[in-house]
């Protein structure tokens, strides 16, 4: 450990950090915009300067210097917010100022920088530099080289995090702009990830463009549904409608990034046609309806299976076994649904918690399976063909209306994975916090509470469920959210 004083405060830092680390990790301003935790350091961007040892003559760019025994630093002095002011009068020199109609507005670290530590007005009285505002570097992102600060962010995500150089830095001085290379646009899988890190409007995504402004969408904190590696995200909504998913950092996970599917994944959970109430034997049913119907079909459970989403979290999966359990039904399955998968984050698994349903005791559907006498299907699920041949009856728990809700015997309303709360066991074996999102509204109650009802289950709460499956997933411990009494419920 090194000994080293931050503004006067004494305080120990690893070995190994820079000034900028040990800044950030206590809390301390620092403005930046070329350093990314996990893209590494570059030392362009001239933002993060600060004073070391008294040295007022040459300032220390703090995101490339390593600490040192005894160092004494300076984030707030005199000649640093001189430095700071200079610096942004620079940038701001050429940046156009269109705020007004700029993705960014909202969650720009310029217009942060520049109200926080800027000079405050302009000496600037030429014209600006104009340069092109949309440029197609490919079908997912739009380039606007007038508002580019040049911090070389995007250009070393792919050549640090992905290997590639679709694009880079051409031309000098003044007229320095970011260029695609020779293939003539960009092709990777996880582009997106640049419109993120992107510290200004100058990368924006064609799909996400002018739909919302960031002050008026709702954050979730959750993790995506679209494969077991399970990205923790940000899910952004307006209106009931989601807008965005954006990745949030999990060094264990997925560290800042997510890939383009699962990212504009996120209007699919937009429902049209969502089941609502409930229906037995072809006509409209209460809740209460609903459950003598399924007991009845089910009777002592013998011949009855069940097929279960693996998109059901840890807790539905736990309840939707108690129940089976209850009613003598021993056949527990779970849903398999795949797509092609890499060897960066996205998986062959395009399912969240089939690790959370195999702990909770549920296999795959055997090549060999006969159909039974009674299918119970709940989530949203590929079901094979052949297991549907010659039922006696079928119940359906889902959030879409579809062919198979249509011709169900019993059909309960499900939630989406935006609407779930929860866990999910990633690929890793990390189980991880959900929340929901979206609140679906009237007439779809929580998985949860409907499979309680079903099971006659004691569990007054979401706590309780959740604290009797932490008892059956022993060993398993959640990470990476708030405890469960924190999550707020949505109509259940
Ligand atoms: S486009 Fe954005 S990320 Fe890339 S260099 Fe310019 S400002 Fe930085
Ligand atoms: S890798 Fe999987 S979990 Fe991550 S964003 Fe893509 S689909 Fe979602």
């Amino acid at each position: 450990m090194i000994t080293l004083t931050i503004n006067g405060e004494t305080t120990e830092v690893e070995d190994g950090k820079t000034i900028l680390q040990a800044c950030l990790e206590r809390g301390v301003d620092v403005p930046y915009y070329c350093y990314h935790e996990d893209i590494g350091i570059d030392g362009n961007c001239r933002m993060c300067l600060v004073e070391v040892n008294g040295n007022t003559d040459k300032l220390t760019i703090s995101c490339k210097q390593p600490c040192g025994e005894g160092m004494d630093i300076q984030t707030e002095s005199p000649e640093v917010k001189k430095a700071r002011k200079g610096v942004l009068e620079f940038y701001l020199i050429n940046h156009p100022l269109d705020c007004t109609i700029c993705d960014e507005a909202g969650q720009c670290p310029l217009q942060d920088y520049a109200y926080r530590h800027g000079p405050g007005d302009s000496r600037f009285v030429e014209e600006k530099r104009h340069a092109d505002k949309r440029v197609e570097f490919s079908d997912k992102v739009l380039f606007d080289a007038e508002r580019c600060i040049l911090c070389t962010r995007c250009t070393r995500f792919f050549e640090n995090v992905r290997d590639s150089r679709p694009i880079g830095v051409c031309e000098m001085g003044g007229k320095s702009t970011i260029t695609l290379g020779p293939n003539g646009k960009i092709e990777d899988p996880y582009q997106l990830n640049i419109v993120d890190i992107c510290p200004v409007g100058a990368l924006t995504s064609r799909a996400q463009r002018f739909m919302q402004r960031v002050w008026f969408m709702d954050f979730a904190e959750t993790v995506c549904p679209g494969c077991s590696k399970g990205c923790n995200i940000q899910a952004g909504a307006y209106q009931g409608q989601l807008k965005r998913f954006e990745p949030r950092r999990n060094a264990d996970v997925n560290k800042s990034w997510m890939c383009d599917d699962g990212r504009l994944s996120f209007d699919t959970y937009n429902l049209d046609d969502r089941v609502r109430g409930f229906r037995a034997l072809g006509a409209d049913a209460t809740i209460e309806q609903a459950v003598a119907a399924v007991r009845k079909a089910v009777g002592d459970g013998a011949g009855v299976a069940v097929l279960a989403s693996t998109k059901n979290t840890c807790e539905e999966l736990f309840a939707i076994r108690t129940w089976a359990q209850g009613k003598g039904v021993t056949t527990l399955w779970h849903g398999a649904s795949t797509w092609a998968g890499d060897d960066f984050l996205k998986q062959d698994d395009a399912t969240p918690n089939t690790a959370g349903a195999v702990a909770l005791g549920f296999v795959p559907v055997p090549a060999d399976a006969t159909a039974p006498r009674g299918l119970i299907v709940a989530g949203d699920v590929d079901i094979p063909e052949h297991l549907l041949d010659g039922l006696d009856f079928l119940v359906v728990q889902a959030p879409q209306v579809g062919m198979l809700a249509e011709g169900a015997t019993v059909l309960l309303p499900g939630r989406t994975a935006m609407e779930k709360r929860g866990t999910w066991i990633n690929h890793q074996g990390i189980r991880q916090e959900v929340r929901p999102a979206l609140d679906p509204g009237a007439g779809v109650p929580a998985d949860w509470a409907l499979w309680r009802d079903l099971a006659d289950a004691g569990w007054p709460s979401f706590a309780h469920l959740r604290a009797a499956t932490d008892e059956a997933l022993a060993g398993v411990v959640p990470s990476g959210g708030a405890p469960a009494g924190d999550v707020v419920e949505t109509s259940a």
